[in-house]
């Protein structure tokens, strides 16, 4: 071999390059990703919810999962001010929470944390929390009830394969009753939709409609036809902020919704593109087509 002299010279142009920047990235995504999941009130039954989530991530040895409870609705502020989530510890935020309004310490801490980089990631009804925190509305782009009207922004559904921002007055919020619903891809070449079935059945649940909010940075990368509002839904959609990325599903009411597989496929690659950029876990092999429901015992 004559290679060394032009070997060392290759290996100090790429070392002067960062060219081994992708191996040290790829060293930091073999570690497991941190979650701090968000909890305490809700008008939902987060004692139920919670558990699954956290049982569904940690079946996975991609992710650690800290659960850090708030104090309960009605707590005084010398339990608030106890309260105090370690964003910046974490490489996401998951948030099951909907709830009173977070201290102005906590909310400054966290928009920070997001806009940084940090992930975060909004689970059903917790895009029912903070109508009145702009930013946090801006974090998940849209959202429902708590007075949400016109003024939050416009609604955001998909018609003919095109996502349209709908500014017509009414209010932000609503769903029918519960049913199993078809889930259909907008974009099939996300790192998170990537492999999945182009229409795929999810467990009963809540068909949230008329969400509506800032919509800004806001990719939806799959919908769902509501029999309510007669449109096709946001169900799965990303989004930026500062630095920071977002997943956001309003899928999820109850912890027989959270069982679907397609649902735990959904939440689990959702977090790990919210905290690292990139999807590394494959779909289970008995991920749902357009047939029938898989749930998880
Ligand atoms: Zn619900």
């Amino acid at each position: 071999m004559k290679t060394p002299r032009f070997f060392t010279l290759g290996l100090s142009l790429a070392l002067a390059a960062g060219a081994l920047a992708p191996l040290t990235a790829w060293a930091a995504d073999s570690k497991p990703v941190r979650i701090l999941l968000l909890d305490g009130q809700n008008n939902h039954n987060w004692k139920a919810t919670s558990p699954v989530l956290k049982q569904a991530f940690e079946a996975c040895d991609r992710f650690s999962v800290d659960v850090y409870t708030s104090p309960e609705k009605g707590a005084n502020q010398e339990a608030w001010s106890q309260w105090n989530p370690a964003f910046s510890a974490y490489d996401v935020v998951v948030s099951n929470y909907n709830g009173q309004l977070w201290p102005d310490n906590v909310r400054a801490a966290f928009e920070k944390y997001v806009s940084d980089g940090g992930g975060f990631v909004c689970v059903h009804a917790a895009n029912n929390s903070f109508p009145e925190w702009l930013e946090y509305n801006r974090i998940i782009g849209i959202g429902g009830w708590g007075g949400r009207n016109e003024k939050s922004g416009p609604y955001l559904y998909v018609s003919e394969g095109k996502v349209v921002r709908d500014t017509a007055p009414g209010n932000g919020g609503s769903h029918g009753a519960q049913h199993e619903f078809m889930v259909e891809l907008l974009n099939a070449n996300h790192p998170i939709t990537a492999g999945m079935p182009a229409r795929w059945l999810h467990a009963k649940d809540e068909l949230y409609d008329s969400l509506r909010g800032p919509a800004e940075n806001v990719e939806v990368l799959a919908y769902a036809l509501s029999d309510k509002s007669k449109k096709n839904e946001p169900m799965i959609m990303t989004l930026s902020y500062g630095k920071g990325r977002v997943f956001h599903t309003p899928m999820g009411h109850a912890d027989y919704s959270m069982k679907c597989v397609g649902f735990q496929s959904v939440m689990l690659r959702g977090t790990e593109w919210a905290a690292t950029g990139k999807v590394t876990l494959p779909l289970p092999k008995n991920f749902p087509g357009p047939e029938a429901v898989v749930s998880v015992p």
